[in-house]
């Protein structure tokens, strides 16, 4: 195969006669018009034939390496048979373009064909840079990189009940764990579209993608980022519980530190430089900053564990433009990162499993349900098999085991959870991480009781994943659940706990007299409205609001309260205090802040 690239401003076709090899097309792929794209015109040779599945594969490796380098929106395949004089037969020629295409398309590429077969009058303006014209030819067989990534698999198991079993002869009782496994082993079918959190951040005034920032960072509205705040106060308390020691550190760093160019490198492309006397790097987590810190520290080994904790707000990751979506996959994000200076791999066991215990309770109290991968080096799943079956008998449901040949990252072992969205697809969440490479790079010591200086076996865990993906994994969830009960956040999480309706205007005074007592400890809002009580009540459903009190003319004159509890759809008739303790049981031992909008929807902006 042949193929140019162009990466171009933009290109326009419109076909003009058919030749006798044409294949039928829409109406639709009779022109095209496509700005700032990577147009890739195509010959499909004679010897593509042998192979095609090859040859797709090869391909599109080469057409994502420049698209990821161009920074393109859109891919354009373009048939074009001038490119070579040894052509294939021209329905092998239509099956590879097309396979090509939809092989993109299920990765998440905005790509489009030109139909083949026609002729077609067509416009195109290069960019001109360096890299916006390259030719490829493109053969069959795979390289010997890739093959010798092949004799580096991982082998795959499911743990269940202390025994191993392969994947294939595993009967699965819960889908998402049968969704986690088949997307870890590359067989989840992808069903695309939009993730429903997308549409529920926006419509509740939480989030937005923001036009005029990069792709993948986004803008937050009061109520997102009153949770944000909530879920760093939450995290925050978790680990300080624990003795962690919360640090600030840099977003960029020096990539003229080898220790930090090396860690960088092994991290990969997706990655944000720039460039002014020296090169920088945006940080993509937090884990140098801990570690610079802790190379420059004093450590004895009567100081560890050490346990030193970061919310890197922010991280910056440069994902592909196809794969960016909603809170899920950001290019900026927001990363709780707990590192833990252990003695020795008795110690960083011993500290794993605390960590393991904590991301459990994550899920607890989000009400979210993870799946959960193990993941180590055949080594180490030899020397700690035991405690590994121990591990992972606590979590008390079927694990994933991915064993690697050999290591690969810095890690020997790690712990990922993963909540499942809407569409069946993992939220990768919290993890845990046994590093035994990063206390040497960047030369982390601690003394010895012997007086000899060691490195530290240093723990990287994350008790929630990002605070995105946190947001991201409650929403889809209510978008898993609706119809089975009435969405909503948890109530600590809820920006408005307690909405209350006036029914006329001369209940708002008294309204605002018994919001006036709760809103130390509970955020409440009175809905002042001159609209109807039924669309009040409409309104505070819309927003999810876990507790709505109706005020009318015999609350106002002394009688109980009544409730809606949109939890279990139920009405409680109440005093006042009895309300405001059943609210506070309910909120208990979670962070408060108060609300950060008018108590007075009247006065409230419409963002
Ligand atoms: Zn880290």
């Amino acid at each position: 195969m042949r193929i140019l690239l162009i990466h171009a401003n933009y290109l326009k076709y419109k076909v003009r006669d058919k030749t006798r090899i044409a294949e039928d097309i829409p109406k639709e792929m009779m022109k095209g018009s496509f700005k700032e794209s990577l147009v890739v015109f195509t010959a499909i040779e004679k010897e593509d034939e042998t192979n095609p599945e090859a040859i797709i594969k090869n391909a599109i490796e080469e057409i994502k390496k420049v698209f990821n380098k161009v920074n393109a929106d859109k891919i354009v395949i373009y048939p074009y048979a001038h490119l070579s004089s040894s052509l294939s037969s021209p329905e092998m020629a239509k099956k590879i373009l097309k396979e090509m295409e939809a092989s993109l398309k299920s990765e998440g590429f905005n790509v489009s064909r030109a139909p083949f077969g026609w002729y077609k009058a067509f416009e195109i303006s290069c960019k001109g840079h360096p890299l916006s014209e390259l030719s490829r030819t493109i053969k069959t067989e795979p390289k010997t990189k890739e093959l010798a990534e092949k004799e580096l698999e991982s082998k795959w198991f499911i743990i269940d009940k202390g025994k191993l079993i392969n994947p294939k002869d595993f009967e699965f009782k819960n889908k998402n764990f049968k969704s986690l496994v088949d997307y870890e082993l590359g067989s989840l079918e992808s069903k695309g579209g939009e993730p429903p959190h997308v549409k529920l951040m926006k419509e509740k005034k939480l989030a937005d993608y923001e036009p005029s920032a990069d792709v993948g960072h986004l803008r937050w509205y009061p109520k997102g980022r009153l949770i944000r705040d909530l879920l760093a106060d939450y995290v925050y308390m978790l680990v300080t519980a624990e003795g962690a020691m919360p640090v600030e550190t840099p977003i960029m760093y020096d990539l003229g530190d080898e220790a930090i160019r090396v860690h960088a490198e092994k991290f990969g492309e997706r990655q944000y430089r720039m460039k002014n006397k020296k090169e920088l790097m945006l940080r993509y987590a937090c884990c140098f900053g801990a570690f610079r810190i802790l190379s420059d520290s004093f450590l004895t080994w009567k100081n560890l564990p050490a346990r030193v904790y970061e919310l890197s707000t922010y991280s910056f990751r440069l994902e592909k433009k196809g794969e960016v979506v909603g809170l899920k996959r950001l290019r900026g994000f927001t990363m709780p990162d707990l590192h833990t200076v252990c003695r020795d791999i008795g110690q960083a066991l011993e500290e794993f499993e605390k960590q393991v215990e904590i991301c459990l309770k994550t899920s607890e109290d989000f009400e979210v349900e993870y799946e959960v991968i193990f993941r180590a080096t055949e080594d180490f799943y030899s020397n700690y098999k035991d405690w590994i079956h121990a591990i992972v008998d606590k979590i008390d449901k079927p694990t994933l085991l991915e064993l690697l040949p050999e290591r690969k990252h810095y890690w020997i072992a790690k712990m990922d959870f993963a909540a499942i969205d809407y569409l069946g697809r993992p939220i990768e969440n919290p993890t845990v991480q046994i590093d035994v490479e990063s206390g040497e790079r960047f030369n982390i010591t601690f003394l010895e009781e012997d007086g000899t200086d060691k490195n530290p076996i240093i723990l990287h865990c994350s008790p929630t994943g990002s605070i995105e993906r946190v947001i991201c994994s409650l929403l889809e969830k209510t978008a898993i659940e609706m119809g089975e009960r009435p969405p909503m956040l948890p109530v600590w999480l809820s920006p408005t706990q307690v909405r209350i309706i006036p029914v006329a205007e001369r209940h708002i005074d008294y309204s605002m007299e018994i919001a006036e007592k709760m809103r130390d400890n509970i955020r409440v809002d009175v809905d002042d409205r001159t609209e109807s009580v039924g669309k009040k009540i409409r309104d505070a459903a819309k927003e999810w609001i876990p507790y709505v009190i109706v005020i009318g003319d015999k609350e106002v004159e002394g009688s109980k309260l009544s409730v809606n509890i949109r939890k279990t759809s139920e009405k409680k008739t109440l005093n006042l205090e009895d309300f405001i303790l059943m609210v506070k049981n309910e909120i208990e031992g979670m962070p408060f802040r108060p609300l950060t909008l008018p108590m007075r929807i009247s006065e409230r902006i419409n963002f």
